[in-house]
C-alpha cells in the first residue's frame, strides 16, 4: 500500500479494516475505565433505574496530527504559567481590581469575592494552596508572519475543575494499544509510529499534586484519620475521570478520599472549635475523618449553588483548615476577565508576575488579542467591532464563566448586545478567534462515526502548591510547581464549542509531525 501523505491523513479504512478496529477500541475503552456515564437522552432511567451502565467515552479513531515544535512548547510553558496563575492568586490586592470591575454586574463573581471577605474576617487558617491547572491552546498559523510557521496561541486557563486529566492518559494508551495491534492500515507506517505518539501521565501526575497538598497539610489536630475529599457535582457523567484521579492517590500515594455531593456538604461535614474540616462517610458517620485537601469538582458554576445554604456550604469548606484546590482566590484567578487584562499590549502586569523577561516574553507570544468591553479606548474600539457584523465574524464573546456552554460566537453577538443593556457588557470580553490549520479525524460518540473536518484544543495540565504571604514583605513562595501531562480535544470543525462533557468534543492524542 502506497505510503499515506500528511494531507491525505487519516486514511479511509475498507469495512472489515473500520470493524476491528472500532470492535478493538469499543472493548479496549471499556476494559479499561475510558468511560462515561450515558447521557439520560441515551439511556432512559427506565432502561436503567439502578444506573449500572457506562458507555465508551467520545474518542478519536485516530491520534490527530500536531506540530511538534507547538507541543513541546506548550509543555515547556506550563511551569511558567503555573508560577504566573500562583503569583495572580497570591496577589490580593491586584485581584480586587479585577473584581471591582466585575462585581456589580456579575453576581457569580460578587458572591465569590463576599465568600473570600467573609473568611478574611474570621482570618484564614490555611496558608498553603494547590493549583491544578489546564492550560489551553490552539494551533494557530500567523499568515501575516513571512515564515507563517505554526504557534500557540492561549484559548484559556482553567483554575478550577481541570477535568479530563483522568481519561487523557487512558485514550493516549488506547491509540498506541491500537497501533500495536495493527488497527491502522499500513499505509499510515510512516505517521502513526510509537516515537510520534505522546503518551499522557495526567493521571498519575495530577494524582501526585493531590498527595503532596496532603502531605504538606502535617499530621492530625483532632486526632482522627486524614482523608483528601472530592467536592463533586450530583449526578456526574464524567464519573470515572475522576474515579480514576481517586484510585492513583489510593495505590501510588496510599492516600484515603471519598466524594462527597457539593449539596451535601453541611450534612456530612463539620468545622470543630480549631476549624478542622471533618468529614463523616454516610455509611459510617460514627467514623470521622480530617479533611487535608478539598479537591473542587463543583461549585465553579452558578448552577451549583440553587439555594443560599450551597454558598453557606462553600465558605464552611473555605474556612476550614483544609488546602483548597482551588482557593476562592485562586477560583477568581481564573476569570477570563484576568486573561484579558494580562493580553492588554505593553501592560505592565504580566512582568509584576513574571519578573524573568525571558519567560514572561515566551508566556507573552501565547497571548491572542483579547478586548475589555469597557469606557476604555480599547474598549470602545471593541465595542464596535463587536456591533458591526461585518467584523464581529472574527471574535468570541466571553462571559466569566466556566464548563462550556456560556460563550456567543460570531455572527451571534451584535443581536445578542443589542438586548443586553450596556451597562452590563463589562462583563464580558471579546477575543479574536484563532483560527487552526485544517485536519480531518472521525469521532466515535454514542456509537456513531462521524467523520471530517476537526479542531484540536491542546491542554497543559499543571500542579503547583504555594504558600500564601502573610504580610506586605511576604509574598510566601511557590513549594512545588510541575507540568502534569496533557489533553487533547477535538471537536467537528462546523461547532463553536469543544466541551466533551458538554456533547461537542471526543478525547484524543497527540501524533507528532
Ligand atoms: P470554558 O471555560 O467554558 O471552557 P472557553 O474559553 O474554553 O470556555 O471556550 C469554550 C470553547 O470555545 C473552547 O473549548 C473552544 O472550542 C472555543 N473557543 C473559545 N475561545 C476561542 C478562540 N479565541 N478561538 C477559537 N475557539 C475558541
Ligand atoms: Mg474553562
Ligand atoms: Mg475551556
Amino acid at each position: 500500500m502506497a505510503p499515506l501523505t500528511i494531507s491525505e491523513y487519516p486514511p479511509e479504512l475498507s469495512s472489515e479494516e473500520e470493524q476491528y478496529l472500532l470492535s478493538n477500541l469499543k472493548d479496549w475503552s471499556i476494559a479499561h475505565g475510558l468511560a462515561v456515564r450515558p447521557a439520560p437522552s441515551f439511556v432512559s432511567s427506565s432502561q436503567d433505574p439502578s444506573g449500572v451502565l457506562a458507555t465508551t467515552a467520545p474518542v478519536t479513531l485516530f491520534p490527530s496530527l500536531f506540530p511538534r515544535v507547538c507541543f513541546e512548547a506548550g509543555l515547556a510553558l506550563q511551569t511558567a504559567y503555573n508560577e504566573l496563575y500562583a503569583a495572580i492568586a497570591r496577589d490580593e490586592r491586584w485581584l480586587q481590581g479585577i473584581v471591582e470591575e466585575l462585581i456589580d454586574i456579575d453576581d457569580f463573581v460578587e458572591k465569590l469575592w463576599q465568600t473570600h471577605l467573609a473568611v478574611k474576617k474570621e482570618g484564614y487558617v490555611q496558608n498553603l494552596s494547590l493549583g491544578l491547572f489546564r492550560s489551553d491552546y490552539m494551533v494557530h498559523s500567523d499568515s501575516s508572519k513571512s515564515d507563517s510557521s505554526p504557534g500557540l496561541r492561549q484559548v484559556e486557563f482553567n483554575t478550577i475543575a481541570s477535568s479530563f486529566g483522568g481519561l487523557s492518559s487512558l485514550v493516549s494508551a488506547l491509540h498506541r494499544y491500537l497501533l500495536t495491534i495493527d488497527a491502522y492500515p499500513s499505509s499510515t507506517a510512516g505517521i502513526i509510529k510509537a516515537e510520534a505518539l505522546r503518551q499522557s501521565k495526567s493521571t498519575s501526575s495530577l494524582a501526585q499534586g493531590l498527595a503532596a497538598a496532603h502531605k504538606a497539610y502535617g499530621t492530625s489536630r483532632s486526632g482522627k484519620p486524614l482523608c483528601v475529599l472530592f467536592v463533586v457535582q450530583d449526578p456526574e457523567r464524567n464519573v470515572f475521570d475522576q474515579r480514576h484521579l481517586e484510585y492513583a492517590l489510593l495505590e501510588e500515594s496510599g492516600v484515603r478520599s471519598f466524594r462527597l455531593p457539593f449539596h451535601r456538604t453541611l450534612t456530612d461535614t463539620k468545622l470543630d472549635s480549631d476549624r478542622n474540616l471533618l468529614y463523616a462517610p454516610p455509611n459510617s458517620p460514627s467514623t470521622e475523618y480530617e479533611v487535608t485537601t478539598v479537591y473542587f469538582r463543583a461549585g465553579y458554576t452558578p448552577d451549583d449553588y440553587p439555594r443560599e445554604e450551597d454558598w453557606t456550604a462553600r465558605l464552611q469548606l473555605e474556612k476550614s483548615r483544609a488546602i483548597k484546590c482551588p482557593s476562592i482566590l485562586t477560583h477568581l484567578a481564573g476569570c477570563k476577565k484576568v486573561q484579558q487584562v494580562l493580553a492588554t499590549p505593553h501592560s505592565p502586569h504580566l512582568k509584576r508576575f513574571l519578573p524573568d523577561e525571558s519567560v514572561a516574553s515566551r508566556v507573552l507570544e501565547t497571548f491572542a488579542p483579547i478586548y475589555p468591553l469597557d469606557d476604555s479606548e480599547a474598549g470602545r474600539e471593541a465595542k464596535k467591532l463587536a456591533q458591526d457584523p461585518a467584523t464581529a465574524v472574527r471574535y468570541v464573546l466571553k462571559p466569566q464563566r466556566e464548563g462550556g456552554g456560556n460563550n456567543i460566537y460570531r455572527k451571534a453577538i451584535p443581536p445578542f448586545l443589542k438586548n443586553l443593556p450596556e451597562t452590563h457588557w463589562p462583563a464580558y470580553i471579546l477575543m479574536e478567534m484563532i483560527e487552526p490549520p485544517p485536519l480531518r479525524n472521525a469521532i466515535l460518540r454514542n456509537g456513531e462515526l462521524q467523520r471530517g473536518g476537526v479542531i484540536c484544543e491542546l491542554g497543559v495540565y499543571g500542579v503547583c502548591l504555594w504558600r500564601n504571604g502573610t504580610s506586605e514583605d511576604d509574598k510566601g513562595e511557590i513549594l512545588q510547581n510541575w507540568e502534569a501531562g496533557y489533553l487533547l480535544r477535538t471537536k467537528g470543525d462546523q461547532s463553536e464549542e469543544g466541551g466533551v462533557a458538554a456533547g461537542f468534543g471526543a478525547v484524543d492524542s497527540c501524533c507528532l509531525v
